[in-house]
């Protein structure tokens, strides 16, 4: 599906990422964890970027993508539109979604590849779903971490949803983990990781030792789905 529509809220996650929200078509469904393709002209060009969902197929009335801003021209130009701009968008696509098939996950985001990762949460807190959810979110100091508080309220809300937030630059406050995600950290985060379907997200590099990880830990690939946030 392919439409052009008026922007309708901007809100701002940290002091580099923005979400940017627009009216939902009728008839544009999609999964969660899956992607849009969102076009605007720069400079005078048509510039196309992909970004995935970072709202719920259980939220009827919005769309919402989230950028890390770069100071890039495409980054720049979505920074400066004010409500009422408008955007062409298409989509879904993407096969890194969940809407509760698996009895347990594992989800392993990297800075901004928490996108796919709320909207699977999210839909699955909203659906009050039997699925088991462990989220690791990785990022370098507590002033990245987008979606702390909306994270947070969904665990608190739920059962079955467990966040453990890692940084790697942390300040000296901080009380959680310190590390990159590792065999460790799984290991003593995510007990029964062997009954889980994982889930990757983040910057190619990130995704790549990810999977690297898990294959050294016998995790078969097939029990791995995976979303590169190319273009980084
Ligand atoms: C399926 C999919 C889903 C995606 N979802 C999201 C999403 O939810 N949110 C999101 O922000 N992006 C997402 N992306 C990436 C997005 O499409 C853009 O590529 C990205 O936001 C950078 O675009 P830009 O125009 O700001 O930078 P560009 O002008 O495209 O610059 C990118 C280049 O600049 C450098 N660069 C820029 N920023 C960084 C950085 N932080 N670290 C290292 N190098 C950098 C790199 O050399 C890279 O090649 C997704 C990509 C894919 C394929």
């Amino acid at each position: 599906m392919k439409f052009e529509k008026k922007m309708i809220d901007i809100i701002k996650r940290t002091y580099d990422v923005k979400s940017f929200r627009f009216h939902r078509p009728e008839g544009f469904d999609y999964k969660p964890g899956q992607y849009i393709l969102v076009s605007l002209t720069v400079e005078g060009n048509v510039m196309t970027k992909a970004f995935s969902l970072s709202s719920s197929p259980t939220e009827k009335d919005h769309i919402e993508f989230t950028k890390k801003l770069t100071g890039h021209p495409f980054s720049n130009a979505l920074d400066n539109m004010k409500i009422g701009d408008r955007a062409v968008i298409s989509g879904p696509f993407g096969k890194m979604t969940f809407e509760g098939e698996y009895a347990k996950i594992a989800l392993l985001s990297g800075g901004i590849g928490i996108t796919p990762m709320i909207s699977i949460c999210k839909y699955c807190t909203d659906l009050h779903l039997d699925a088991d959810i462990v989220l690791i979110y990785s990022n370098k100091t507590e002033n990245d971490l987008a979606f702390m508080k909306e994270l947070d309220e969904m665990m608190h809300n739920s059962n079955n949803l467990k966040i453990v937030y890692t940084l790697t630059r942390a300040s000296e406050s901080w009380t959680g983990c310190r590390e990159r995600i590792s065999e460790n950290m799984i290991v003593s985060e995510i007990p029964d990781y062997m009954e889980r379907r994982f889930y990757i997200c983040g910057a190619p590099d990130m995704v790549k030792s990810m999977e690297e990880m898990l294959t050294a830990m016998k995790i078969p690939k097939d029990m791995v789905k995976k979303e590169a946030l190319s273009g980084y």
